[in-house]
């Protein structure tokens, strides 16, 4: 599993205080890799791409070091928001 890196830590902390990630739509082969890994069930299917529900995402606070989506997802398209 990949680790916090600085980069996520510093994107963390100069961000706004909303703790969740987002999908690029254009990016997204809906390969469903990352709906499975939630641990929060935040991410679900749409009718063009993977969706992130804000209200429900953790950023996997208190489950992994690291965003459990962006650390499986192979099109590299899951950021913070
Ligand atoms: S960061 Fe964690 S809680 Fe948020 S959508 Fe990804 S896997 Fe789910
Ligand atoms: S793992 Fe990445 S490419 Fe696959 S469905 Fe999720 S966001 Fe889309």
């Amino acid at each position: 599993m990949r680790r916090k890196t600085k980069k996520h830590e510093q994107q963390r902390k100069t961000r706004s205080c909303i703790m969740a990630m987002k999908i690029n739509p254009d990016e997204c082969t809906m390969c469903g890799d990352c709906a499975p890994v939630c641990p929060t069930k935040a991410i679900s299917e749409g009718k063009m791409t993977f969706k992130v529900n804000a209200d429900l995402c953790t950023e996997c606070d208190g489950h992994a070091d690291s965003p459990k989506c962006m650390d499986v997802c192979p099109a590299g398209c899951i950021a913070y928001a």
